[in-house]
């Protein structure tokens, strides 16, 4: 058996953390470190898909729900206008392997990559 990924520890109640929204499938949480005026990470709850192209190739529409609660996260955290981020790999910034998008909203800079 693997560790439990931080997000699911933090959807388990086993860690702090604040969750701002939730269906069956995602749930939305703060980032800790947030790199816009708004950063949230949009995480499915189940940890079986390590990055956004084993999600994709197996279950897109848990993909495209995702997609919708970043725009719904940025239409009531912004004014509707959002970037969305997937670091896919250690070398492009990944570092909790249980997918996650961070959704950064607000005033953004090109700083803003969510890494
Ligand atoms: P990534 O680097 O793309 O894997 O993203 C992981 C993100 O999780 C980073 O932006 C971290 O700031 C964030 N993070 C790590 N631990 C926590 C936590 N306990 N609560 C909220 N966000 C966290």
């Amino acid at each position: 058996m693997t560790e439990p990924s931080i997000f699911s520890r933090i959807l388990a109640g086993d860690i702090p953390g604040e969750i701002l929204f939730e269906t069956d499938r995602v749930f939305v949480i703060r980032d800790i470190a947030p790199q816009a005026p708004v950063h949230l990470l949009v995480i499915p709850k189940t940890e079986q898909y390590r990055n956004v192209t084993e999600l994709a190739a197996s279950d897109p529409s848990l993909l495209a729900e995702m997609v919708a609660a970043a725009q719904q996260l940025a239409d009531n955290h912004a004014d509707g206008e959002f970037r969305l981020v997937f670091n896919t790999g250690a070398g492009a910034g990944q570092t909790v392997f249980h997918v996650h998008a961070h959704v950064l909203a607000g005033q953004l800079t090109e700083q803003s990559v969510g890494a």
